[in-house]
């Protein structure tokens, strides 16, 4: 059995919920995991925005703007009335629910269901859509089987026994489709994965049933091996070992959910990324094999703040590196870079809603400074240290930018670099023109 996974484009239009049902419909009994239309999402945060703020004006245009998406694929998509009556009043229910909202105070609680809607309106629609082609469709609702701790994490042991139990009681289904992004958090309550985490959901899908693979279907034919969305003339990557990808997605390569990887590297289960656009391209596969001696791709990772602590009464004491560990942990904050020296550390965070307290705490340590909007430059490949020659023709690339942190020995698959972000464009083209370009 295989985890299919759609993101948002796959399922951004009437053709495209047409497309998915082609490819999904012929590829056996798998299990296939649908994430919101492009732009659901998007529009709900909207929504939940103006709630916060009591704009409930705002909130009903952007609902409205919705609805009327909606009643357009409806109308596009289906051949039979009774499909369209029963999508119709699916969506009128939805939209009714996230109205609803605008009567009464707003919590997080109330945020977190209508965040979820965009996952569960594209699954009863494809579900809709499959029914009214003949296949034996089962729809596993992701609220009955994939849960977050209290830390926030996977909770693999409940998501594998609910899971095994919901898909053993409909033997006879062509297909399985559930939601991406959402689960059930530790207080029973609606909650998701993240921006973009329906590919972290068909990942913790696909290990905890082993699945044969995990396909993650999107709008392009795999990784690139630098931001298609910046540098021109990037190509895709055949190959990548899963910390090689897991690198990449953790530092910015937005076609993978930053965690994602996880699971299935655990559980050694390959990841294939596919284009629903041109579903006969090669694509990327990802699994436990090491290519020698090849650099894959770059990446970048914004908004990190860079802090430095300088202690020349401290850092040679022992116990210095605990007590400053100590208070990022104490944060819940953590630490992406670091590097040391005799006279002091740097270290850089992305999440830097505790950054004041932070630095607060450090004072007691060292004069503290901290540079804002950086950008980490991550280069992913064989980067074993007996390699010759791979860092110099990565510094060499860099030549001409300011360069605030390196980082190198921490994994055979990565070299790191801190920039400023008003540098990340020209960073990332240097090292596309340096290490991928063919003349
Ligand atoms: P989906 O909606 O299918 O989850 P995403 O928008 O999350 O799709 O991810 C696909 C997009 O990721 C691509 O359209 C591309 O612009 C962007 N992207 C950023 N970095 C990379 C990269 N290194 N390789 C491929 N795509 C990338
Ligand atoms: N719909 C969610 C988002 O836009 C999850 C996903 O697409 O993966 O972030
Ligand atoms: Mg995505």
């Amino acid at each position: 059995m295989k985890v299919l996974k759609f993101g948002g484009t796959s399922v951004g239009s009437a053709r495209r919920f047409r497309d998915v049902a082609s490819i999904i419909s012929g590829a056996g009994k798998n299990i296939v995991v649908l994430s919101a239309m492009s732009g659901t999402t998007n529009s709900l945060v909207e929504i939940a925005g103006y709630l916060y703020n009591q704009n409930f004006e705002g909130a009903r245009d952007t609902i409205s703007g919705l609805q009327k998406k909606y009643a357009g694929v409806i109308d596009e998509l289906y051949a039979k009335e009774e499909s369209k009556a029963a999508a119709r009043e699916y969506c009128e229910s939805v939209f009714d629910s996230i109205s609803a909202c605008t009567k009464e105070l707003f919590t997080d609680v109330q945020e977190r269901m209508i965040l979820a809607q965009g996952e569960l309106l594209s699954s009863f629609l494809m579900a809709t859509l499959l029914k009214e082609l003949g296949v034996r469709v089962q729809v596993v609702p992701a609220l009955s089987f994939m849960r977050i701790d209290a830390s926030g994490e996977p909770d693999s042991d409940a998501v594998k026994a609910s899971l095994r139990k919901l898909l053993d009681e409909a033997p006879d289904a062509d297909l399985y489709l559930t939601q991406g992004f959402i689960c059930l958090n530790a207080r029973e309550e609606i909650d998701n994965l993240k921006r973009g985490g329906s590919d972290y959901t068909a990942c913790i899908i696909g290990a905890a049933i082993q699945a044969e693979e995990i396909q993650i279907w999107t709008d392009i034919d795999g990784l690139h091996n630098n931001d298609p969305r910046i540098v021109k003339g990037t190509s895709a990557v055949r190959h990548l070992h899963f910390e090689e990808a897991a690198e990449l997605a953790y530092f910015g390569a937005k076609i993978l959910h930053p965690t994602c990887i996880l699971p299935a590297r655990y559980a050694n289960v390959p990841v294939r990324l596919l284009n629903t656009m041109d579903p006969q391209a090669p694509g990327t596969l990802i699994d436990n094999r090491a290519d020698a001696g090849a650099i894959k791709a770059v990446a970048a990772k914004d908004n990190i703040a860079a802090i430095k602590i300088k202690s020349s009464r401290m850092l040679l004491a022992h116990g210095f590196l605990r007590k400053v560990f100590e208070i990022f942990e104490s944060y819940r904050t953590p630490i992406d870079m670091i590097c040391t020296s005799e006279v002091g550390v740097s270290l850089t965070i992305d999440d830097t809603r505790y950054l004041n307290e932070i630095v607060h705490d450090l004072k007691k340590y060292g004069t503290v400074s901290v540079d804002l909007d950086m950008c980490i430059i991550c280069v992913v490949g064989d980067m074993d240290w007996n390699n010759r020659g791979y860092e110099s023709r990565v510094l060499d690339a860099l030549k001409d930018i300011p360069v605030r942190m390196v980082s190198y020995g921490g994994s055979n698959y990565n070299i790191s670099f801190l920039v400023r972000e008003e540098d990340k464009a020209a960073t990332l083209l240097a090292l596309s023109d340096k290490l991928f370009s063919n003349d």
